[in-house]
């Protein structure tokens, strides 16, 4: 496997082969073998090429049975001399993911003895699972060591040592290897056992950036943003930064306070408007009866939290105490408050009658009933029985 185009000449874009096997698939594309190819299969966390034989469309690469499979959106007849071409664009940016996972784990392995136990490519960035975890400080440092790795701009030297040199070689490797070793010497920094493909100089890594990082099975997963990733994702950031500054009329570099400050400018709109809706409740209620056995009310687009509020202030002046408010959707959002009484039963008795939902404790219940003014009048007025109260 060892001494295929790929592998003799990782940047090689075009090639010439004969097709020497193709078979239908279920999937409706055709299993390619050819001659020789400079398809990378997928393996060691690198997704296989896509690219074009004579024209005809390869969607995906795959290792099966010690074979190199095409596989073609088109039949090719054995025998057929073909043209290959990959999409290298995609290529390059895998080598360039590659390396660069090679030197931020090597680093993250010789400075802190972080073992990678997970790697995987997505579009636009990839993640690595490292354990143990790393503090903020430790990342910091691992990130700028790789960057220093890659602005060192140090050849990537693959070799395949022997069974005695390799029992005194140090290197990193996720499982158990048989048959013949590829060492892959990554930036001055990292040795490791790896079937991919790789740039030839650290230098075309172009860039190392740590992005999100999240606790995973005892350890950390990290997003990092890689060469053409890294541009991509500060340009999006860039655009990002760009427009929060316009909107906060805030020097780029100092958006982060801009938005702390209207941050705790909101806090306090918001106290201010809890603090004004119980003045308007209180004089609203002020209008009701006081003293009686059962009070309601209707208004309307309040949320919940100011349902509630209005009913808890109403309940100071009645048994119990009802605010129906009149939602967008046409229902009839509710909270029923009393100081004295388990408001349970009024609840279970209007849901019942009026096609309603919502629940709660003794003292507060809320929900929601599908039905119009007059029939939530007509439900309050006989509820369970006694002096009937006319709202304001
Ligand atoms: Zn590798």
């Amino acid at each position: 496997m060892f001494d295929t185009l790929y592998y003799q000449d990782p940047y090689l874009r075009a090639f010439d082969a004969t097709v020497t096997a193709c078979t239908p698939r279920p999937d409706g594309l055709f299993a390619v073998v050819l001659s020789d190819t400079a398809f990378y299969p997928e393996g060691g966390g690198q997704p296989g090429d896509t690219g074009t034989l004579s024209g005809v469309r390869v969607a995906d690469t795959q290792e099966q049975d010690g074979q190199v499979v095409h596989l073609c959106q088109g039949a090719l007849a054995p025998g057929q001399a073909v043209h290959g071409e990959i999409d290298w664009v995609r290529r390059f940016r895998h080598m360039q993911c590659h390396t660069g996972e090679h030197i931020f784990s090597g680093i993250a392995h010789a400075l802190y003895g972080c073992r990678n136990v997970g790697f995987h490519m997505s579009r636009g960035w990839v993640t690595i699972d490292l354990t143990p975890p790393l503090s903020p400080e430790q990342l910091a440092e691992v990130e700028r060591q790789s960057n220093a790795a890659v602005f060192a701009d140090v050849p990537t030297v693959v070799s395949y040592p022997d069974a005695d040199a390799l029992r005194t070689l140090d290197y990193r490797s996720k499982k158990a290897l048989s048959g013949p070793v590829r060492i892959v010497e990554a930036g001055g920094r990292d040795v490791c056992a790896c079937c991919g493909l790789h740039v030839a100089r650290s230098g075309e890594v172009g860039c190392i950036k740590v992005g999100t990082q999240t606790p995973h099975r005892g350890g950390v997963r990290l997003t990092l943003y890689i060469g053409w990733d890294a541009v991509q994702d500060y340009h999006e950031k860039q655009q990002s930064v760009t427009a929060i500054s316009h909107t906060l009329s805030a020097k780029p570099h100092e958006v982060a306070q801009a938005v702390a400050r209207m941050a705790a400018r909101n806090d306090r709109c918001a106290e201010e408007i809890i603090a004004l809706h119980a003045e308007i409740f209180r004089l609203r209620a002020a209008l009701l009866p006081q003293g009686q056995d059962k009070l309601w009310t209707f208004t309307q687009g309040l949320t919940p939290v100011e349902i509630r509020q209005f009913a808890d202030i109403l309940a100071e002046q009645a048994g119990w105490a009802a605010v129906f408010s009149h939602a967008a959707d046409g229902t009839y959002q509710y909270a029923i408050c009393s100081r004295t009484q388990d408001v349970r039963p009024v609840c279970r008795a209007l849901n019942a009658a009026l096609d309603g939902h919502g629940g709660g404790k003794a003292a507060v219940v809320q929900g929601a009933v599908s039905a119009g003014q007059d029939a939530i009048e007509a439900f309050c007025q006989a509820f369970p029985a006694g002096r009937p109260v006319k709202p304001v």
